[in-house]
């Protein structure tokens, strides 16, 4: 493998994370068309109207993610961000598109989640957040501690705004490098962060295992598993292996 990038504590680098790093750990997604989901259409469980319309099934569908959470844990690829993050500590920013928590589990810091967390819920009456470890999800429709009003994950449906777009500005014209894994590209607006980073001059690096639609963007591309590239690619980064 080869990378013109080499690290040192002053860089400022932003990383962008999709669903394709969480798939290594065995997390599916709604893209997976694998049958676990097929039951369930999107604009039925993943948009605030739904909610509103109909909470039960809402959350019939989310207590199937909740299961799976439980199942699932970092990979290779996750702990080599961990590894950036502890070399250049505040200089680091992992932005991610997943809402699993892996890269916390994992042991980042600096993560800015703009889908929001299943590991968070959120009373949409009192706005109190809960670890979802602590919620009891043996009824319909869990209910807040405090008010008992309806809980729902603190996650970002379809037709609501992503987290952290305004700072997520900011860090994209002070980046030196940007490093975008595991996302087809195509999802905005996490989509054009890239063509932002790269037209505010950072030098762009991909690794993803198909071709993402913004490859035009990146300065160097690295196609092939994250759990496989990121380790090796993160030790030249950091000079461990010339
Ligand atoms: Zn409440």
């Amino acid at each position: 493998m080869k990378s013109k990038v080499r690290i040192s504590a002053d860089d400022k680098i932003v990383v962008l994370t999709g669903a394709g790093i969480s798939a290594e750990s065995g997390l599916r997604t709604f893209r997976d068309h694998n049958g676990l989901w097929d039951q369930y259409k999107i604009e039925e469980v993943a948009t605030p109207q739904a909610f509103s319309n109909n909470p039960e099934l809402v959350w019939e569908f989310y207590k199937l993610r909740y299961d799976q959470l439980g199942q699932v844990f970092p990979n290779p690829g996750h702990l080599a961000l961990v590894e950036l993050e502890l070399r250049i500590k505040d200089n680091f920013t992992l932005i991610t598109q997943n809402v699993d928590g892996l890269h916390g589990i994992a042991g980042n810091k600096n993560i800015l989640e703009i889908h929001g967390s299943l590991r968070e819920i959120i009373c949409i009456n009192c706005r109190t957040k809960f670890k979802f470890t602590e919620i009891d999800m043996g009824g319909k429709i869990p209910l807040c501690l405090k008010c008992g009003g309806n809980l729902r994950p603190d996650v970002v449906w379809f037709g609501e705004i992503p987290y952290y777009l305004d700072k997520i500005d900011a860090l994209l014209s002070t980046a030196d490098y940007f490093l975008v894994v595991g996302t087809s590209g195509s999802v905005y607006p996490a989509a054009q962060f890239l063509q932002i980073s790269k037209q505010y001059g950072a030098y762009t690096v991909g690794v993803n295992f198909d071709k993402p639609d913004n490859l035009v963007y990146l300065d160097e591309f690295h196609q092939g598993k994250s759990g496989e590239i990121l380790p090796q690619l993160i030790d030249i980064w950091l000079g461990e292996h010339e």
